[in-house]
């Protein structure tokens, strides 16, 4: 019997893999989450030592997919996705030793150079293959502040079945992460520039969604981390990482940078599947809502505000909510309403008792703009190693963890390539991060995008009109 998915908001209508690839988001306005979750037992893990990133993937990930892919399809797809020009390093997630005890796990080989690639390239080939099968198109529409748009964008270009629509604020992100959306020159790519901040984007595409005619005409989907499928796919990485540093027979922690808790989330299903981590630290930058709640036991959304680490400036987690359906044992009404509240007053309170489970699964940290830029220049004078920004936050939050359990080896999720954000490393070390080829022929390149401003109506039209379907 195969994985099936149901939303945190109620668990009536499950929904197959393919199903819950498509929509990315429950029509309820829940989260998809799987009915039960493989087990990867000790016994399992010490057969996955010494595997390939494919090889392990395969036996990771396909509980989830079951029958909905057939198996050597699934397998062809890892190995194009993995194996393939994409990705430009021959170990896709080496670990640089940068302590006693402390590795960072570089996730910054694939073609847009963050993390979002090593999920976002399985996805593409997904949506593609389905796609074909059943003899549907999809038109992907999203907002980005930076790094989702253009692993997506990455994703998608040559996808037969695919249009794809990106905004993003005008003149709001770096001038690297616009050129590495807009120099793609695609038939199916359609970057919309807004006249607006980044809320004012992802606000244009949720209206898009809620308009259910809109949604239908034209098969909306959604590629940010509400995906499933996104989740499943940054496991993997996980587990590659802890068996190279010994698991099961030794166990890892992980300290992972936070936005939208889509990574952190993975880390923890990754532990849930059976993989031993002993800590799972959540850093995040001066937008600390996360980190709050976690002191407090409070919930309470506050104004976002610009930081070294804007991959990060997010006040909303939305996959937090896939963990507090968890954390209240499936209680599906309590959650419901839970959610209901904090859209409505910005805030929600959970007992001592949720308290004390969760604090005994994650442990959180944040991290001021001076702290990061310290940090960077400290990692590089003490290693010669340059991180980026948000390396740097995830960083800060290891040293904690690592001073009160130095035996355990930490592992550090680099999630951005540092020279993807030049001016702050430039700025934190003195230095200028190498220039990599990758970047350096779209600084020539021509782009392609349309200006619009900041009006839902607009926005629908200009996707009408440009759909090749
Ligand atoms: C997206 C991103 C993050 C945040 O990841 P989440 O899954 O949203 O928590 C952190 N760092 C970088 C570089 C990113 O691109």
């Amino acid at each position: 019997m195969s994985i099936k998915y149901i939303s945190t908001r109620g668990p009536g209508n499950p929904q197959s893999f393919t199903d819950v690839l498509l929509s990315g988001m429950a029509p309820d306005g829940g989260l998809y989450i799987p009915d039960s979750w493989p087990e990867i037992d000790h016994n399992k893990l010490e057969h996955l030592q010494g595997l390939s990133y494919v090889d392990i993937a395969m036996q990771i990930i396909y509980p989830f997919i079951g029958d909905t892919i057939d198996k050597g399809d699934f397998q062809n797809i890892l190995i194009e996705t993995y194996q393939g020009d994409e990705f430009n390093h021959s170990n896709l997630t080496p670990l640089v030793q940068v302590g006693p005890n402390a590795w960072i796990l570089e996730l910054f080989h694939g073609p847009t150079l963050s993390f979002k690639d090593y999920a976002m390239q399985l996805l593409g080939r997904l949506f593609d293959h389905v796609l074909e099968k059943q003899n549907k198109r999809i038109t992907i529409v999203g907002a980005t502040s930076g790094d989702t748009g253009s692993a997506a964008i990455e994703a998608c270009k040559g996808c037969k079945n695919i249009d794809i629509f990106i905004l993003h604020p005008q003149g709001r992100t770096s001038e690297v992460q616009r050129r590495q959306m807009t120099t793609v020159d695609a038939p199916n790519v359609h970057n919309i520039a807004l006249e607006g901040t980044f809320d004012d984007c992802q606000h244009i595409v949720k209206n898009m969604f809620a308009d259910v005619q809109l949604r239908q005409e034209l098969n909306l989907s959604a590629v940010n981390s509400i995906n499933w499928a996104r989740i499943m796919a940054q496991t993997v990485y996980y587990f590659v990482a802890a068996l190279a540093l010994g698991a099961p027979n030794r166990p890892v922690s992980f300290t992972v940078p936070t936005g939208n808790f889509g990574n952190v989330y993975a880390g923890w299903a990754a532990k849930r599947m059976g993989l031993p981590i002993h800590k799972l630290g959540i850093a995040t930058n001066r937008n600390d809502i996360l980190t709050r709640f976690f002191k407090s036991g409070d919930m309470r959304l506050e104004k976002v505000v610009p930081s070294l680490s804007p991959s990060m400036d997010i006040q909303i987690s939305s996959n937090f909510e896939r963990y507090l359906c968890e954390l209240m044992d499936h209680d599906y009404d309590s959650l419901t309403k839970l959610m209901e509240s904090f859209k409505k007053n910005k805030k929600f309170t959970m007992n001592d008792e949720m308290m004390r489970k969760a604090r005994q699964e994650f442990t959180a940290q944040s991290c001021t703009d001076l702290e990061t830029m310290d940090m960077m220049k400290n990692c590089y004078q003490e290693t010669g190693v340059l991180i980026d920004p948000h390396t740097a936050v995830a960083m800060h939050g290891a040293m904690k963890i690592i001073a009160e359990d130095p035996s355990v080896p930490m592992i550090i999720p680099a999630c951005a390539h540092p020279s993807k954000f030049p001016q702050a490393v430039h700025q934190a070390v003195g230095i200028k991060p190498p220039a990599i080829p990758r970047l350096v022929s779209i600084m020539k390149k021509a782009e392609f995008f349309t200006g619009l401003p900041n009006d839902l109506k607009q926005v629908k039209n200009f996707v009408t009109k440009n759909v090749s379907h």
